[in-house]
C-alpha cells in the first residue's frame, strides 16, 4: 500500500480559491499570514502525515495498544511501536502549537489553515490523530474558563504538547444522557478536590506519549443538584506536579483495562477509575456548576473535529481505491469494443463508485473549510455583526457537519471496499481498516441521533429557523448566478441546487410544524432532515466550486484541475444532490404509526 498523499491541490483550491483565504489572512491577529505561507506548511505537514504518520496506521491496527496490568489495579497502556517516537516528532515540530492562540505559546494561525492540517492527519493515521484532537479540546476549555492560575501552569505544556489531554464523560450509565453522570467530587480545605468514580471509553486516557496527562473530568460536588445543571469540570492530572513544577507523584486515576474494539485499533479507549485509593486531586475550573457548558466548548470543538475526521478517512480510502482502480485489470472496454483487457477505471461503474466518494468527499471539505472560515470571522472580525452572524452560523452547521461527514464516511469507505472487490474484504489490502475505522465517527462526541436533536431542537425550533433562512437565502443567490451564466453546465447545476433549496425550504416548513405540535414527530425526522440540509448545503458549495473552474478556464488556465472539478459538480448535482427529494418526502412523511407501535412490535 502506498502512503497517503495529501490532495494539496483541491485544498489550496478551496483555502484560497473557494473560501478566499486573502478576506481570512486580512482579519486582526493574522497579518503574518499569506498565501505562501498557507501553501508552505500544507507542503510541510503533508510530508510529516505522509512520512511518519501513515506507514504506522496499519502499525496501530495490526498491534493495537495494549494494557499492561499492575499491582492493585495499577494498569498502564503501551502504544504499538513507533507511536511514541512519531508524537514526540509531532510535538518537536511544533505542530501542537499550530492553531492555538498566541498566547502560552500558541503559532495563532488561521482555523482555516489548521482544519486542512487536521484532515492530512486523520487521513494518515485516525488513530494517532485522537491525542491531538483531546488536547486541543482541553486547551480551548481551559482558555475560556481556566483561571490564570491554572492557565498558567497547564497550557504551556499542552500547547508544546509535552502534555496531553483527555475529555472524561462517559460513565456505564451516562453516554448519551450526561444528567446520569454520577463521579463525585468533594471540596477540600486547600481549595482542591477530591475526585472518585469511573469513566469509560476515554481516548488515550493512559498512554506512553507523554511525560503527563491532563484529564478533563466532569463529575458533581456533594450538595449539587440533580441533572446537567449539578455537573461541574475538574482538572486531574496524572501526575501530581511537584514544587518545581514537574510531573511528581502518580494521582490516584489508573487505568483498568483497555477496549478491543473493531476499528482505531492504535488508539486506546480506556477505562479510569478515579479515588481507589482515597480520591484522585482535581482542580475546579471555572464555576462551580457550569461544567456542561465549559465541555460544550469542549465538544463542539470535538465535533467539528470529528466531522474532519469523516472527511479524512473517506478521502483517504478514495485514494486507495483510485490507484487499484487504475491498477487491476479485469474485463474488456464496453464502450470502445476492442476486446483489450483493461484496468477496471474502464468500466463505467466503477468510474460512478469513485466519483461518489470523491465528488463527496470534496462537497464534505468545502463545508469543513467554510466553517473554519466562519469561526476564524467569528474570533477576529472587528465588527460585532460579522462576529454574531459568522458564530450562529458556526453553531448552525457544526452538527450538520459531524452528522453528514461521519455517515458518509462510512458509506464511502464502504464504497472503496466495493471497488477492490474480493480483494476488500480481505484484510491484506489494507482497505478494510478505513470502513472499521470510520464507523466509530457516528458514535462518538455525540451519536447522529444527537447531532440531528441539537440541529432540530436547539438550532433551528428555538429561532424558528432564523439563521437557516438567512444561509438559504445566500444559497440562492449563488444558484441564480449559475443559472444566470451563460454556461450550460453551470446552469444546469444551478437548476440542481435551486431545486435542492426549495426541497430545503420545505423540509424547514415541516420540521417546524412537527417541532412545534409534536417534538416526537419532528425528532423521528431530524436525522433525515440533517442528511437534506448537509447535501444541498454540499451541492451549493460544488455549484460554487464549479463557478470559480470555469472563470479560471475562461481566464486562460490549462490545469486539468478545473477540468476535473466542474466534472465533480455536474456529477454531485445529478447523483447526490437529487436525493434531496425523496429525503423531504420523508420529513413531511406522519410517522404516528411508528410512534404509537408498542415496543413489543420491534
Ligand atoms: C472508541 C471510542 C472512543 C470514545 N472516546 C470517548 C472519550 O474520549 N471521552 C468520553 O467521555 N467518551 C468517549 N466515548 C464514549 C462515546 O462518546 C459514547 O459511546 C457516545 O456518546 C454514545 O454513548 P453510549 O455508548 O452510552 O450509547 P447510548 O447513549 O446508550 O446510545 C445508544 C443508542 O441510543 C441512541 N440514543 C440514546 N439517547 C438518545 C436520545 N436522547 N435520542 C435519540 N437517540 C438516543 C443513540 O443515538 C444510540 O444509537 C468513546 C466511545 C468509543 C467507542
Amino acid at each position: 500500500m502506498s502512503n497517503y498523499q495529501a490532495p494539496l491541490r483541491d485544498m489550496r483550491f478551496v483555502i484560497h480559491e473557494l473560501v478566499e483565504s486573502h478576506k481570512i489572512c486580512a482579519l486582526p491577529g493574522y497579518a503574518d499570514c499569506d498565501a505562501d505561507l498557507i501553501d508552505a506548511v500544507l507542503e510541510e505537514a503533508s510530508r510529516f502525515a505522509g512520512d511518519i504518520l501513515s506507514p504506522l496506521n496499519p502499525v496501530g491496527d495490526r498491534d493495537g495498544a495494549r494494557w499492561l496490568a499492575g499491582a492493585d489495579g495499577k494498569g498502564e497502556v503501551r502504544t504499538a511501536a513507533g507511536f511514541a517516537d512519531a508524537y514526540k516528532q509531532f510535538a518537536e515540530g511544533g505542530w501542537m502549537a499550530l492553531p492555538c492562540p498566541p498566547d502560552h505559546g500558541g503559532q495563532g494561525l488561521p482555523r482555516l489553515l489548521a482544519v486542512a492540517v487536521s484532515e492530512m492527519w486523520k487521513s494518515a493515521n485516525l488513530s494517532f490523530s485522537h491525542v491531538i484532537t483531546l488536547t486541543h479540546g482541553a486547551i480551548e476549555a481551559l482558555m475560556i474558563a481556566g483561571s490564570d492560575e491554572l492557565k498558567d501552569t497547564w497550557l504551556p505544556k499542552l500547547v508544546s504538547g509535552e502534555w496531553t489531554g483527555t475529555m472524561n464523560i462517559t460513565e456505564p450509565q451516562a453516554g448519551s444522557d450526561l444528567a446520569a453522570i454520577a463521579c463525585r467530587a468533594v471540596p477540600q480545605a486547600d481549595g482542591s478536590f477530591r475526585i472518585s468514580g469511573q469513566k469509560i471509553f476515554i481516548t488515550y486516557g493512559d498512554h506512553d506519549m507523554a511525560a503527563n496527562i491532563v484529564h478533563l473530568v466532569l463529575a458533581r460536588t456533594p450538595d449539587a443538584p440533580a441533572g446537567v445543571k449539578g455537573l461541574s469540570l475538574f482538572l486531574v492530572p496524572k501526575f501530581i506536579l511537584d514544587e518545581s513544577g514537574k510531573p511528581g507523584e502518580h494521582n490516584d486515576v489508573y487505568c483498568t483495562s483497555i477496549e478491543h474494539k473493531l476499528g482505531v485499533h492504535g488508539s486506546p479507549t480506556t477505562t479510569l477509575v478515579h479515588g481507589d485509593h482515597g480520591g484522585s486531586t482535581g482542580y475546579l475550573i471555572g464555576q462551580l456548576g457550569r461544567g456542561l457548558e465549559i465541555m460544550f466548548v469542549m465538544m463542539n470543538s470535538a465535533r467539528l473535529s470529528v466531522g474532519t475526521e469523516g472527511l479524512g478517512v473517506a478521502q483517504r480510502a478514495w485514494q486507495l481505491a483510485s490507484e487499484y482502480a487504475k491498477d487491476r485489470v479485469q474485463g474488456t472496454d464496453m464502450t470502445q469494443k476492442t476486446g483489450e483487457r483493461v484496468a477496471i477505471v474502464r468500466h463505467p461503474d466503477v468510474r460512478r463508485l469513485l466519483m461518489t466518494q470523491q465528488s463527496h468527499t470534496e462537497a464534505i471539505r468545502a463545508l469543513a473549510y467554510t466553517i473554519a472560515a466562519l469561526q476564524d470571522i467569528a474570533h477576529q472580525s472587528q465588527d460585532p455583526d460579522e462576529r454574531d452572524s459568522a458564530h450562529r452560523r458556526v453553531e448552525l452547521l457544526t452538527p450538520v457537519l459531524k452528522g453528514w461527514s461521519t455517515e458518509s464516511s462510512v458509506e464511502l469507505t464502504s464504497l472503496a471496499i466495493q471497488i477492490f472487490g474480493g480483494m476488500g474484504f480481505v484484510e491484506e489490502t489494507g482497505i478494510s481498516q478505513y470502513m472499521r475505522d470510520a464507523r466509530i465517527t457516528p458514535i462518538y462526541e455525540g451519536t447522529t441521533a444527537i447531532q440531528a436533536a441539537d440541529l432540530a431542537g436547539r438550532k433551528i425550533a428555538r429561532d424558528g429557523g432564523k439563521v437557516l433562512a438567512a444561509l438559504v437565502a445566500d444559497m440562492r443567490a449563488d444558484a441564480a448566478a449559475l443559472v444566470d451564466s451563460g454556461n450550460a453546465t453551470l446552469a444546469a447545476i444551478g437548476t440542481r441546487i435551486g431545486n435542492g433549496l426549495a426541497d430545503l425550504e420545505a423540509a424547514t416548513a415541516a420540521l417546524l410544524e412537527k417541532m412545534a405540535t409534536q417534538p416526537a414527530a419532528g425528532l423521528v425526522v431530524a436525522e433525515p432532515f440533517l442528511k437534506l440540509f448537509a447535501t444541498v448545503a454540499g451541492g451549493w458549495l460544488m455549484g460554487k466550486a464549479a463557478h470559480k473552474a470555469v472563470t479560471a478556464i475562461a481566464g486562460g488556465s490549462d490545469d486539468p484541475f478545473y477540468k476535473s472539478k466542474i466534472a465533480s459538480a455536474k456529477f454531485y448535482a445529478d447523483h447526490i444532490l437529487t436525493r434531496s427529494s425523496g429525503l423531504l418526502a420523508t420529513v413531511q412523511a406522519d410517522n404516528s404509526l411508528l410512534l404509537e407501535m408498542a415496543d413489543e412490535g420491534f
